[in-house]
């Protein structure tokens, strides 16, 4: 299964959504002793960032006593249940936030460091957290008719309460593609016009609505590098909640190789598997983290072309097992 070496990807967790809507067996859910709550900072620049143990070894996940001591009066959102019991985030403002963290120690850390360091369920669930956190600050007023939102379904369903309109509202995700494409031994990576000279990526872009996934692979890289795309092939997907995404990694064969540049990249370039090992050894070559599905996409291209592991070529030893 490869989406399950995408960070971010395969909780290990029973979402219960079917049941999120039973009043009862909700109430039970957040009345269960064995419930812990994940703690989530107020709005930063980097997103809202989560309370973890010290030396970002694990989350750091509240009781009960504690949810009622550093969270009075906090809605706590749902996000599933295993053989330990529920688990619900609790998103706080900057004075909550300051007291748990003085009283509980730890540290609050954003996603993308966290995602490098925490093992892979609880970099999952900040993630599905963080994602559900941002929805709730975008959707307390109805864009239909402009009253105030109700949360209902612990967290995952809006309805207006205006009972002229009514309507439900549900948690946005922005489908995104990413691309590595192949050119008989080449493969096609750009430089973004913001980046430093020497960071290279997979090329991605949104979904337009009324766009098939694949013609939205075929429509971003002709507009970014002007390289006409055939064939393209789904490989895994990875929730990417910065704010909102979910990107869908796709494989596609390009039928020219002639390169003309768009207004997004600075350059782009047909990469040997020479190119990206010497440029990797010497450092001139600056790849997207292993956080990133680009990451995975590159790795897999290099497998696939040479046997080589990416993971091995890499000069920073915290990218090659940031789970461990
Ligand atoms: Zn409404």
């Amino acid at each position: 299964m490869r989406e399950r070496s995408n960070v971010f990807a395969g909780i290990a967790l029973e979402r219960n959504a079917e049941r999120r809507d039973d009043p009862a067996w909700a109430a039970a859910q957040c009345a269960d002793p064995h419930a812990r709550f994940l703690l989530l900072g107020a709005d930063a620049p980097g997103g809202r960032p989560a309370l973890t143990q010290p030396a970002l070894s694990a989350l750091r996940w509240l009781d009960q006593e504690e949810c009622r001591r550093f969270a009075p009066g906090i809605v706590p959102t749902y996000l599933g249940g295993d053989d330990d019991g529920p688990r619900f985030s609790l998103a706080v403002d900057a004075a909550l936030a300051e007291r748990a963290h003085a009283e509980l120690g730890g540290a609050f850390v954003d996603l993308r460091h966290a995602g490098r360091h925490l093992p892979a369920l609880d970099a999952g669930l900040f993630a599905f957290a963080r994602a559900i956190a941002h929805w709730h600050t975008r959707a307390r007023w109805c864009g239909a008719c402009g009253s105030p939102v109700a949360l209902h379904a612990l967290g995952h369903r809006g309805q207006c309460t205006n009972p002229a309109c009514g309507i439900e509202h549900f948690p946005r995700v922005d489908p995104a593609m990413i691309v590595i494409v192949g050119w008989h031994d080449r493969c096609l990576l750009g430089c973004q016009s913001h980046w430093a000279r020497n960071h290279w990526s997979t090329l991605a872009g949104f979904i337009e609505p009324g766009e098939s996934l694949e013609d939205a692979v075929r429509r971003e890289v002709f507009e970014e590098s002007g390289v006409r795309v055939g064939a393209c092939t789904y490989h895994s997907s990875q929730p990417w909640p910065f704010p909102s995404s979910l990107m869908l990694g796709f494989t596609a064969a390009a039928q020219d190789p002639t390169l003309r540049l768009g207004r997004e990249l600075r350059d782009a370039r047909w990469f040997g598997v020479e190119d990206i090992v010497q440029g990797l050894a010497a450092g001139t070559l600056i790849l997207p983290p292993r956080l990133s599905v680009a990451h995975q996409l590159i790795a897999h291209w290099l497998r696939e072309r040479s046997g080589l592991e990416l993971a091995q070529l890499l000069p920073d030893a915290s990218w090659r097992a940031p789970h461990s």
